[in-house]
């Protein structure tokens, strides 16, 4: 009997790609953030705060993964920042051909960053390496407290993670300090920013470290 093991094979060929994708993202000196987290956690209205505050500095653009709507991306595109849409047609995550796609629709002139929103799943988005610099996660406060001991894979590989809608805690049962000790113990680096997107508690905070990362990546490039 012959068996393929499909799982290694596609993640293989992801890899291969993925590296290229790091490759042409190092050589424009352009910082690429893989952004996930489930859906509704607030992806999209972080990335319209995040435009707000740093995109007089920064020039973004943002690659907007969806099953089959472009309701996000129109949201972005409202903020004056260039969008390219993928419409994955019912995958539940973004692999690293579709990043190139996409990534060659892009004006590359002048971009300092280029945000990925990834689709909303907490699963198999943390295992396709889409070439990005780094990870960032989003959990917010009406998930619960669950999500970080149950997806460890998704949370274990974040740079930052975003703990959103701070402003609904007294609302809900999430333990903050509870969070916190769940991402020590996955994560100790990760950088954690409560926040709220709907408020704009936090943001700024955040974006100072965000800041930091793109003048970084700038730098070494
Ligand atoms: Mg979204
Ligand atoms: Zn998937």
């Amino acid at each position: 009997m012959v068996q393929v093991n499909l799982q290694t094979n596609i993640l293989g060929a992801n890899e291969l790609i993925a590296r290229k994708n790091r490759v042409s993202f190092k050589s424009q000196g352009i910082l690429v953030i893989n952004l996930m987290s489930s859906p509704g956690s607030g992806k999209t209205t972080i990335l319209e705060r995040t435009i707000e505050r740093l995109g007089e500095q920064v020039k973004i653009a943002v690659i907007e993964g969806d099953l089959y709507t472009d309701r996000d991306a129109q949201r972005i595109e409202q903020k004056g920042v260039q969008v390219i849409q993928i419409n994955t047609e019912g995958t539940c995550h973004l692999d690293a051909g579709m990043v190139t796609s996409a990534y060659e629709k892009i004006d590359k002139a002048d971009l300092d960053l280029l945000f990925i929103e990834n689709v909303g799943n907490l699963v198999c988005p943390a295992e396709f390496d889409l070439g990005e610099d780094f990870r960032v996660v989003v959990i917010s406060t009406t998930e619960g407290n669950d999500k970080i001991p149950k997806y460890p894979l998704i949370f274990h590989e974040a740079k930052a993670v975003l703990v959103n809608k701070v402003d609904l805690l007294p609302y809900t049962e999430f333990n903050l300090q509870e969070c916190q000790e769940d991402l020590e113990k996955i994560n100790p680096s990760a950088q954690v920013f409560p926040l709220s997107g709907r408020t704009g508690e936090g943001i700024e905070i955040w974006c100072e470290w965000l800041l930091g990362e793109v003048r970084a990546k700038g730098r070494n490039s």
